[in-house]
C-alpha cells in the first residue's frame, strides 16, 4: 500500500486543510507514512504569513530535492498560501515538484493520484474526516476582505466566501456522530461570516445553529476582528451553553498612528471599549490576542503603547510576532521596513517577558480550583485537555478518558499550563480499590 505524509506549517486553517486532505488520501487507500522522506506521496502545506514560516517551507523543499531526484516515482505536492494564483514562477523555481495547489484546492493532487493508482477520484475529495480527533476544526469562511497593510492572506486565500449554515451544521452533526466533542469554527476573519449569504446571517446565527447539534459539548471560533465582533456575536457567546468563554481578538498594535498605517480600522480606545463590552457581557471570559512589533516606522514610544495594552488588558495568551515584509502587500509597496532586526527582537522579548508575568498571575489564581476538562489525549506521558477558557490542563489517570469531560483539581500552575489531579467519581472509585 502506498503511504502519504502531509507536513504542515502555519495557522489552524492550514491544519484543518491538511486533515481534510489526509482524509481524502485515506479514502483513496493510502496509509499514513512514518516520515516525510520515506513516504510515497509527500504534501507540504505551506504558510507565508511571516518570513520565518516561508523560510521553513523553502528549507523543506530544498531538503526534498535530492530525495525526489533519487526516487522520481514519489509524488511531491506543494499546497497552501505559498501557492498564489501565479504558479509559473514556482514551477520554474521548483521543477521537481509535481503539483501546486492553492489553499483548499485538493483536486489536482487527487486527480494525479487517481491516474497513477487507477482509482476513480470521484468521491475521494469528501471534506469529512473518517477518524477525527475529539476536538477538531470546521472552516466556515475562506479568504479575507480586510487587506491590512502588512498581511499577505487576502492575496493568497482570496476574497471572503462563507459556507452555508446548513453545510456547516451537517458537517458538525457528522463529526459529533463520530465522537467529536468540540468544534472550532475557523476563518481568517470568522466574525465576518455570513455577510455574503442571503438572509442577513452572521456568526451569532451560525453559533446558535451549531449549538443545537446533539452530543456536541463545546464550540469555539477563530480568529476575530475587533470591527466585526458585533453585539449579536458577543450575546451568542454569553447565552449559548456550548459556546466556550474564550475570545481571540487580535489588536496588532497599541498606537493609533501605527494602527492607521496597518489599516486596521480602529483605535486603541475603540479596542479597549470592545474588550470592556466583552468582559461586561461575559464575566468569566478568557482573552487572547495577536500583535506585531517593529512595524514600518514604529518608534519606541509607539511600541510602548503596545506594551501598555498588554499590561492593562491582561490577556490570558498573547501571540506576538516581529514584523517581516511580505511580498505584494500594501506595506511592501508603500512603506519602509526600517526598524532594525535586533530592535524588533528586543521588543518581542519585552512583550514576551511582560506576558509571562501576566499569565503567571492569572493562572496562579486557579490554584486549588476545580476545572472541567475535555480530555483530548496523551502528551509527554500525561493526559491532557482544555477547560472552557482554553487553558491546557495536564493530569494522570489509570484509564483512557479521551472524549470525557472530567473534573480536575489544579495543584500547580505555570504561565503556559495547569497541572492537577482527577476528582471525578470514577477516579475516586478506581483509587479506592
Ligand atoms: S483581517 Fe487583516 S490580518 Fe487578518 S487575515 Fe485579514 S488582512 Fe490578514
Amino acid at each position: 500500500m502506498q503511504s502519504y505524509y502531509v507536513w504542515t506549517v502555519g495557522c489552524q486553517m492550514n491544519k484543518a486543510d491538511s486533515e481534510r486532505l489526509e482524509s481524502a488520501l485515506g479514502q483513496m487507500g493510502l496509509s499514513p507514512g512514518d516520515s516525510v522522506r520515506d513516504s510515497d506521496v509527500i504534501v507540504l502545506n505551506s504558510c507565508v504569513v511571516r518570513e520565518s514560516a516561508e523560510d521553513r517551507v523553502v528549507g523543506m523543499l530544498t531538503h526534498l530535492k535530492p530525495v525526489k531526484q533519487r526516487d522520481p516515482e514519489k509524488v511531491l505536492a506543494l499546497m497552501g498560501c505559498m501557492v498564489g494564483p501565479r504558479k509559473d514562477a514556482l514551477s520554474e523555481r521548483y521543477p521537481y515538484v509535481d503539483v501546486f495547489m492553492q489553499p483548499q484546492q485538493y483536486a489536482p493532487l487527487i486527480e494525479l493520484l487517481g491516474d497513477r493508482l487507477g482509482i476513480d477520484p470521484d468521491g475521494c475529495v469528501g471534506p469529512l474526516s473518517a477518524t477525527p480527533s475529539v476536538a477538531t476544526y470546521i472552516p466556515i469562511i475562506h479568504g479575507c476582505d480586510k487587506f491590512c497593510s502588512f498581511c499577505i492572506i487576502p492575496y493568497r486565500r482570496g476574497r471572503e466566501v462563507s459556507r452555508t449554515i446548513e453545510d456547516v451544521v451537517n458537517e458538525a452533526t457528522h463529526l459529533s456522530r463520530r465522537g467529536v466533542k468540540e468544534i472550532t469554527l475557523l476563518g481568517q476573519n470568522v466574525d465576518s461570516y455570513g455577510h455574503d449569504l442571503p438572509g442577513n446571517l452572521d456568526l451569532g446565527d451560525l453559533l446558535a445553529a451549531v449549538n443545537e447539534v446533539e452530543n456536541l459539548e463545546r464550540i469555539r471560533f477563530l480568529t476575530s476582528h475587533p470591527n466585526d465582533m458585533s453585539d449579536h456575536i458577543i450575546a451568542a457567546i454569553a447565552d449559548l451553553d456550548k459556546v466556550c468563554e474564550h475570545v481571540n481578538l487580535p489588536f496588532q498594535a497599541g498606537d493609533d498612528h501605527v494602527l492607521a498605517e496597518m489599516r486596521r480600522g480602529y483605535t486603541n480606545a475603540e479596542y479597549r471599549e470592545k474588550i470592556n463590552v466583552i468582559r461586561d457581557r461575559i464575566p468569566d471570559v478568557s482573552l487572547a490576542t495577536d500583535l506585531i512589533v517593529g512595524f514600518c516606522g514604529e518608534t519606541e514610544d509607539q511600541f510602548e503603547r503596545t506594551a501598555e495594552l498588554v499590561r492593562d488588558i491582561k490577556f490570558d495568551k498573547v501571540h506576538a510576532a516581529a514584523y517581516s515584509t511580505r511580498p505584494d502587500t500594501i506595506a511592501a509597496r508603500l512603506m519602509e521596513d526600517d526598524v532594525p532586526e535586533d530592535e524588533k527582537r528586543r521588543r518581542l522579548k519585552v512583550i514576551e517577558a511582560l506576558q509571562e508575568e501576566v499569565a503567571t498571575e492569572i493562572n496562579s489564581r486557579l490554584l486549588g480550583s476545580t476545572q472541567e476538562v475535555l480530555v483530548e489525549g496523551r502528551r509527554k506521558g500525561r493526559w491532557f485537555g482544555r477547560n472552557r477558557n482554553d487553558k491546557l490542563v495536564f493530569f494522570d489517570s489509570v484509564e483512557d478518558l479521551t472524549g470525557n469531560i472530567e473534573t480536575v483539581r489544579i495543584e500547580r500552575t505555570s504561565p503556559w499550563s495547569l497541572q492537577g489531579a482527577l476528582v471525578s467519581e470514577k477516579d475516586i472509585v478506581t483509587a479506592g480499590r
